[in-house]
């Protein structure tokens, strides 16, 4: 067993100085117009290129808002994060490494290839073969999904049936994919359903605080900040960070680590969540996106506040002893 008494080291400044340093970010980055609106699900190319929010609640359950953080929008490839979360709880960590795995593909998310490459095996639970695999295996469908990313947000979440309906009706890679997981015997569940399921889970709708919550809820050993359920496990959030760490960030994964060193998992939409183990979640959105994918001001946001608040999961310093 891991020793879950062993923390992560270190806490968040006081509450004052988090607020300043995270409106210091919003507005460093606010002006920055680099970036490309998602339109490969039409009904994403509409999203206003200027919103921008930043979230970020502490594992004591403070929170700070700045910006667009009460707009809704679909939380996209982000849910992939926590329906993880949802089955390792149900199947535990040697099941979920048997059967979905967590190596990196170093391809793109939605590649075919990948699948075929590696004999069908779905590979990561944070690209879409893996994800596919992953809903399939949700004991309880959708109800159990939505009650559980529910949890994890602290309120009910509901489906945007129009990002639903346009992606529904354009998203036969991902059918694809799904058939080929079945040729393999590697989808637990019919692959048309399983992709329908998929489908509403990326189309549901989340706010940036909704998001904050969410990433603060895996930074609190599985307990939700701010409503005090348990939603899974401690280890689970062990498990779902280190799957964000190998590929949360599309082909940028490493990049990502290296840079802001922490776990996260971004979205087409424009979100991204980051985790910083132990002292909370941090929430981006903003829709213009790099060429991997990723949300251009919140890759700069979260990079920014990662150095400000002294996150970053891999910084050390020499003993007192040593000088
Ligand atoms: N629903 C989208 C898809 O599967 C999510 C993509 C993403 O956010 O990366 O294509």
């Amino acid at each position: 067993m891991t020793d879950l008494t062993a923390v992560s080291t270190g806490r968040l400044p006081d509450r004052d100085r988090v607020r300043r340093i995270v409106d210091d970010a919003h507005a460093r980055f606010a002006g920055v117009d680099e970036g490309r609106v998602a339109d490969y699900i039409p009904a994403l190319a509409s999203a206003d290129p200027g919103l921008f929010g930043l979230s970020m609640v502490a594992v004591d359950g403070a929170s700070h808002d700045v910006g667009d953080t009460d707009h809704p929008f679909s939380i996209q490839s982000i849910s992939k994060a926590f329906v993880y979360a949802l089955v390792c709880q149900d199947l535990g960590h040697d099941e979920v490494l048997r059967r979905i795995g967590v190596d990196g593909t170093g391809l793109p998310f939605d590649s075919v290839m990948a699948l075929e490459l590696n004999r069908g095996a779905p590979m990561n639970p944070m690209v879409n073969a893996g994800a596919l695999a992953t809903t399939s295996l949700v004991a309880g469908g959708w109800e159990a999904v939505v009650d559980g990313l529910s949890a994890f947000a602290g309120r009910r979440l509901e489906v945007d049936e129009g990002v639903y309906a346009s992606e529904a009706a354009t998203n036969r890679r991902n059918q694809a994919i799904a058939r080929l997981l079945q040729s393999y015997g590697t989808i637990y569940a019919d692959p048309l359903e399983t992709t329908d399921v998929y489908t509403r889970q990326c189309s549901l709708l989340v706010t940036t605080h909704d998001l904050g919550v969410m990433a603060a809820t895996l930074a609190d050993g599985g307990v939700n900040p701010i409503t005090h359920e348990r939603v899974v496990d401690a280890a689970v959030c062990l498990d779902v960070l280190a799957a964000l760490a190998t590929a949360g960030l599309y082909e940028q994964s490493g990049q990502w680590l290296a840079t802001i060193g922490l776990p996260g998992k971004s979205g087409v939409s424009g979100g991204i969540i980051t985790i910083a183990p132990g002292k909370g979640g941090l929430a981006t959105f903003s829709p213009p996106l790099d060429v991997a994918g990723n949300s251009v001001r919140g890759r700069l946001a979260t990079h920014h506040l990662s150095q400000a608040l002294g996150l970053n999961i891999f910084a050390s310093a020499p003993h007192p002893d040593h000088g």
